[in-house]
C-alpha cells in the first residue's frame, strides 16, 4: 500500500484500510446469517426477517475459490497508470462467512496459483486523480 492518508476509493464502501489494513466492507443479517457483499447487495434467505442487519469487515484472509489469468488489458472504466497484465482475476471464499468476492489478484507468482491458495485482500492503486490523490480499489494476493 502507498501513503494511506492519501488515498481514495475508486467507488466509496467496498473496502476499508483505516486500521492499517484492507479489508472488504460486508454488512451481516443476524437474522438469516448471511454476508453481503457490496453491502448494499441484500440477498437474504428467504423467510429471512432482515432484523438486525450491521456493517462488518470481512476477515483479510481467504482462500481461493476459482481463478483465471487475463493477458489484455481491463476494459474500461477500469484504468491503471501501471501496466499490470498478465494479472489473474480470482474468487476468494471467506469461509466462516460463507461468501465468495471477485478480484484482481496481484503482487503474486500466478504460475504458483492453486484452488484452496490462501489469499490475503490487499490496496491496488490504480490511478492519481486530479487532487492529486491515489484512486485504488482492493485487490487479493497470495499469502506469503
Ligand atoms: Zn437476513
Amino acid at each position: 500500500m502507498g501513503n494511506m492518508t492519501n488515498m481514495v476509493a475508486r467507488i466509496p464502501n467496498l473496502v476499508d484500510w483505516s486500521t492499517g489494513e484492507a479489508r472488504l466492507m460486508s454488512r451481516k443479517c443476524d437474522s438469516c446469517g448471511t454476508y453481503f457483499f457490496p453491502r448494499e447487495h441484500y440477498q437474504h434467505r428467504p423467510g429471512c426477517s432482515r432484523e438486525g442487519v450491521k456493517d462488518v469487515l470481512l476477515p483479510k484472509k481467504g482462500k481461493l475459490a476459482s481463478y483465471t489469468i487475463q493477458y489484455y488489458a481491463c476494459p474500461p472504466p477500469f484504468k491503471t497508470e501501471k501496466n499490470i497484465t498478465p494479472y489473474g482475476i480470482g474468487l476468494v471464499e471467506f469461509e466462516n462467512e460463507k461468501i465468495q468476492v471477485a478480484g484482481i489478484i496481484t503482487e503474486t507468482d500466478l504460475k504458483s496459483l492453486k484452488l484452496g491458495t490462501e489469499m490475503e485482500t490487499t490496496i491496488l492503486s490504480m490511478f492519481a486523480n486530479e487532487e492529486k490523490q491515489e484512486v485504488v480499489t482492493w485487490a487479493f494476493r497470495a499469502v506469503k
